[in-house]
């Protein structure tokens, strides 16, 4: 299911332009444009979910598919050595600024906890 008002759904059914580095059944990987480290990627699952909070156990298979996604994007930018991040934010609170599901995967520049 999409939903026609959301940014991340229409980028992924292609219908606005993103530099897409993954694509399959089920999730959706493309450059954030204001990118927050040398290495900057959005995981989305294609399904519209709002947040990390509406996830259930019938979504397990996708959440498996992100963050195997994550690991072989990570190896792909050559960061798996240097280590990565792979942050999802819920609600305005947390920073989350686009309500359809997405995990930033950051690195390729020192990071430091907790953020801010
Ligand atoms: P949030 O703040 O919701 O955790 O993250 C949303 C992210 O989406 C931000 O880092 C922002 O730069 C990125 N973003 C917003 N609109 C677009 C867009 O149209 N294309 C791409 N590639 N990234 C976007
Ligand atoms: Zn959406």
């Amino acid at each position: 299911m999409s939903d026609p008002n959301c940014i991340f759904c229409k980028i992924a059914a292609h219908e606005i332009p993103s530099d897409i580095v993954h694509e399959s059944d089920t999730v959706v990987a493309f450059r954030d444009t204001d990118p927050k480290a040398p290495t900057h990627v959005l995981l989305i699952p294609r399904e519209h979910i709002a947040s990390l909070a509406e996830v259930d156990s019938s979504h397990a298979d996708m959440l498996a598919d992100i963050a195997r996604a994550a690991s072989d994007l990570a190896h792909a930018e050559g960061i798996d050595e240097s280590g990565w991040r792979l942050v999802t934010n819920v609600g305005p609170g947390a920073g989350q600024s686009v309500f359809h599901l997405h995990f930033h995967l950051l690195g390729g520049r020192p990071m430091t906890w907790p953020p801010g």
